[in-house]
């Protein structure tokens, strides 16, 4: 299939961009054109507009995105993202620190502040089937390799440097020689907490995130904690599906088990509960993550609890021990853990035996 027609079917909310952008010059750039040359499907489109992208995003509807300088805009069109920018250049007066930015006055500039060649290219939407690809992208997709646009590439940006590892697990891309040269000496102490840990995050919400963890932990740019890796990939697995899945959560789990050692939850680790309901005790102080940290760390009990203890609930409520003439207050809430703490433990069964323990207990507990 042409370039064209690939564009048409991965992209038909292009209908609405071409209406709108006339003969302006607008191109889409960077990951979906990547994408697209590699036969991937993608939901979001990247385009940039040479001058202003007030006007088209205003004629797209699309909410302008308020803290940047040069207007960039969001805007959903049948259900795909689109993101809107102005092509602008970027000059980084110190290393790691955020650049300075200028409009750029051609699609090529704005190509060369890009990470990565394969990132690097644009298709005019007034002339689809033409690839613009300054920097050679189309033939290191093909090779399947990562090389940046010049040598200080991870010296104005080390985040490069995780984009890199992200792209590498991604792909199962390789580092170009020179580029992994310049990416051993990249530095991310020279960039802000936040955007480091926003790079993290990034790689650790990669399908592939273990291996991307794997390869910032070669290249040296992360410090795993001990057994980090060995425990991401146990963590990523286990949370996969099943009782124990964390779909939300995911990237910040793996995050988590890459980079920070075990903490209170190794009180999880060591215990040996000698019953459901001393078992239920401990865990519920505990929070969904640590319970799957203690968890791939060999608390192989806690399979039990999230299985089945967790949801053990009591057939009676507070409302039947006040009924029965148990004071409002603490008295209530003691005779129902004391049913709970029975049930667990598969001493009672059934409402009726709920209720007399309960109520023994809450009156024990008024009395006393
Ligand atoms: P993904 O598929 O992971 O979303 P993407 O290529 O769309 O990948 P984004 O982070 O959305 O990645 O960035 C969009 C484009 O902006 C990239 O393709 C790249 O050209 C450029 N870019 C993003 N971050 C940087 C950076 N730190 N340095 C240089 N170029 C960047």
């Amino acid at each position: 299939m042409e370039l064209k027609e690939k564009l048409v079917a991965v992209h038909p909310e292009l209908d609405a961009v071409r209406a709108a952008a006339g003969e302006g010059p607008v191109y889409v750039v960077g990951g979906a054109v990547r994408d697209l040359l590699l036969g991937r499907g993608r939901a979001d489109l990247d385009l940039v507009v040479v001058g202003n992208a007030s006007e088209l995003a205003a004629k797209l509807g699309a909410e302008p995105v308020e803290h940047e300088r040069f207007a960039t805009a969001k805007v959903t069109i049948g259900g795909h993202e689109i993101d809107l920018a102005t092509a602008r250049t970027e000059a980084y007066a110190e290393p790691g620190a955020l650049p300075e930015v200028e409009p750029a006055g051609s699609i090529e500039a704005d190509l060369g502040r890009r990470d990565f060649t394969i990132n690097a290219m644009a298709i005019p939407m007034g002339e689809p089937s033409k690839l613009i690809d300054p920097h050679g992208g189309r033939a290191d997709l093909d090779a399947g390799v990562l090389r940046v646009l010049h040598p200080a590439s991870f010296i104005d940006d080390p985040t490069r440097a995780l984009r890199a590892a992200r792209y590498a697990a991604r792909f199962g891309f390789e580092l170009e020689g020179e580029t992994a040269e310049l990416l051993r000496a990249a530095d991310l102490d020279t960039v802000s907490e936040d955007r480091r840990e926003a790079g993290l995050l990034r790689l650790a919400g990669e399908e592939e995130a273990v291996r991307g963890f794997a390869l910032a932990a070669e290249w040296g740019l992360i410090e795993p904690a001990p057994d980090g890796l060995e425990l991401t990939a146990r963590t990523a697995e286990l949370i996969a599906d099943g009782p124990w899945s964390l779909a939300e959560d995911r990237a910040r789990m793996l995050r988590t088990m890459a980079m920070q050692p075990v903490g209170r939850e190794s009180e999880l680790v060591d215990a040996r509960p000698a019953s459901p309901s001393e078992a239920v005790e401990l865990a519920r102080r505990f929070d969904p993550p640590a319970l799957v940290s203690a968890r791939v760390r060999g608390a192989y009990w806690l399979d039990e609890y999230v299985r089945e203890w967790r949801d053990v609930k009591l057939e009676i409520d507070g409302d039947d021990l006040v009924a029965a003439g148990v004071p409002q207050g603490p008295a209530v809430g003691a005779g129902l853990a004391e049913a709970l703490r029975r049930k667990l433990d598969g001493e009672i069964d059934g409402r009726e035996q709920e209720l007399e323990i309960a109520l023994a207990a809450a009156r024990a507990e008024a009395g006393g």
